[in-house]
């Protein structure tokens, strides 16, 4: 039986950040992933040679100093991630297809603040009230200072409201309200079901900066793999704990592969959605309280997603690499709740990608979705799907298609649409539960599963543990990875990577 200091399972951008602190810190590692490839939502693919991105597009705190530029220092691969920052003033634009109005939202806050209060100056004060209040919670948040990182976020005040409410005490105007909300479409939860303060949490970095990477989530994937092999990680994809056994004193002792190989470690670190942890555990070793707390989280939204490119030779001198949220209404707590029917809204984001010497303006969309929309197949696998399935998908792309082109008339007869994704698809690929796309819903007073587990040498991180989104998912390995090297010296080795 080969013996690790560590196991970590499912290779996401939490795991790999999980394995690599660890193998950094000298501990021999097992790094588990059931898809025959690593990277989870990370990893881009190829079709008609065009590169897509699977589940990493844009992110914040990549400038100088932001959380991920700090994690990324402290992994030793900040060098080798290139940002690609969107233009400052139209990273974000937000168009009301009702009455086909455009809203061009930059980023740094202070841009942000003087944009909204040109369009709504009578509401000067809410929004000067909305960002202290975005920078209050951040402020008493020790986990977004990675020196302070403690356990898990301090609970302030704010983390017993909604998002909802403060807007509603803020102002009365439906457009500025959506636009304040409208990044719930980056957590997957409602405004009326997320607290003020994760909310903010998560928006802070978007706020702060926007930027795609270089070689999309493949370049973290390729990042990681190369800096594993620096270390004690040991990578095996194709592979999964089918049974943990040898229980003794509330510790696993022996790891049952899906192979027939055994294994034991010190510490087996699960990166994976809870109820799929969940599924793994012997049940005769928890509390009837754990089984139902796990059992009632909630999925946050998935996606349809259509992927397309503009045809080669047709020169758009304006095509800017950005994010376009199209909104059908101003009400984001319809726009994401999983039994509305109406106009969905729609997330194109627009890149420029280079790949077999060519360049490619490539549009992706996403549409909040959700399990119930494709109940009919949800026995099915990707690959063995009926003709309704695909009859429901043509459907979808011709809508989401004639979207696009009401906003960008001009791409009429130059858009080739590639491929399509359905939340059943996302599922398959990916090995999540549901098809959602940030793994569980971040309600409201709701405790999550991060840190130890039941069993003694058995952690849970990963993107439903703290918050979702690659800082969120990362941020919960600093804080797993931090409780199993110890406080000494995790301290050690922050001092020696962070180069402030
Ligand atoms: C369509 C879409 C768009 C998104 N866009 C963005 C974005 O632009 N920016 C952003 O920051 N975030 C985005 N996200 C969210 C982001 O991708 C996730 O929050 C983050 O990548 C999750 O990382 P993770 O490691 O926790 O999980 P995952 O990436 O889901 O990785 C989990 C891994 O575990 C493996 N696995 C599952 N079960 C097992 C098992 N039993 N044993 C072994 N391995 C197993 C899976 O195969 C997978 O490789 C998006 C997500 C989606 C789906």
């Amino acid at each position: 039986m080969k013996k690790y200091d560590d196991i970590v399972v499912g290779s996401g951008i939490s795991g790999m950040t999980m394995s690599l602190i660890l193998g950094m810190n000298r501990r021999k590692v097992l790094l588990l992933e059931k898809s025959p490839h690593i990277g989870g939502s990370m990893a881009r693919f190829y079709k008609d040679g065009i590169p897509f991105d699977t589940g990493f597009h844009f992110t914040g705190g990549l400038h100088k100093g932001g959380i991920l530029y700090n994690m990324l220092s402290i992994l030793g691969i900040n060098d080798l991630i290139e940002p690609i920052f969107l233009s400052e003033d139209k990273a974000n634009v937000f168009i009301f297809e009702a009455e086909n109005k455009h809203y061009n939202v930059p980023y740094g806050i202070t841009k942000i603040k003087e944009r909204l209060k040109g369009y709504f100056p009578e509401e000067s004060a809410a929004i000067d009230s909305y960002f202290d209040k975005v920078k209050y919670v951040c402020e008493q948040t020790p986990s977004m200072n990675l020196h302070n990182l403690m356990s898990l976020h301090n609970h302030i005040n704010e983390d017993s409201v909604t998002l909802d409410k403060v807007l509603n005490e803020l102002t009365r105007n439906p457009v500025l309200k959506a636009l304040l909300s409208c990044f719930a479409m980056c957590y997957g939860v409602r405004p009326d079901e997320i607290s003020f303060a994760n909310h903010s949490r998560m928006c802070i970095g978007l706020y702060e900066s926007v930027a795609r990477v270089k070689g999309g989530g493949a370049a973290f994937v390729n990042t990681f793999r190369t800096k594993f092999k620096d270390y004690a990680v040991e990578v095996s994809s194709g592979k999964y704990i089918a049974e943990l056994a040898d229980v003794r004193d509330d510790r696993v002792g022996r790891f049952i592969l899906n192979t027939g190989e055994e294994v034991s470690c010190d510490n087996c670190i699960f990166t994976i959605h809870p109820k799929e942890i969940l599924k793994v555990l012997p049940q005769k070793y928890l509390s009837r309280a754990f089984i139902d707390r796990v059992s009632s989280f909630e999925s946050s939204t998935g996606f349809f997603s259509v992927f397309a490119a503009l045809e080669q030779g047709y020169e758009e001198p304006d095509f800017d690499a950005n994010i376009v949220t199209i909104l059908p209404d101003y009400d984001i707590n319809q726009l994401l709740d999983p039994a509305h029917k109406g106009p969905s809204a729609l997330v194109l984001i627009k890149s420029i990608e280079h790949a077999g010497g060519k360049t490619y303006k490539v549009i992706s969309t996403f549409e909040p979705s959700y399990l119930e929309d494709v109940e009919a197949w949800k026995n099915t696998k990707t690959g063995s799907r009926p003709g309704e399935y695909q009859d429901y998908k043509n459907r979808k792309v011709e809508i989401t298609t004639e979207r696009i082109f009401k906003a960008f008339p001009q791409y009429r007869g130059r858009l080739k649409i590639i491929d399509s994704a359905s939340v059943l698809t996302f599922r398959d690929y990916l090995n999540n539960h549901d098809g959602s796309a940030y793994g569980i819903k971040q309600k409201i007073g709701q405790y999550n599963l991060v840190g130890k587990l039941p069993l003694r040498n058995l952690y849970a991180a990963g993107q439903s543990s703290l918050l979702p989104g690659i800082i969120g998912a990362m941020m919960s390995s600093f804080i797993v990875g931090r409780s199993i090297i110890k406080e000494e010296q995790y301290n050690k080795f922050l001092s020696q990577n962070l180069c402030n």
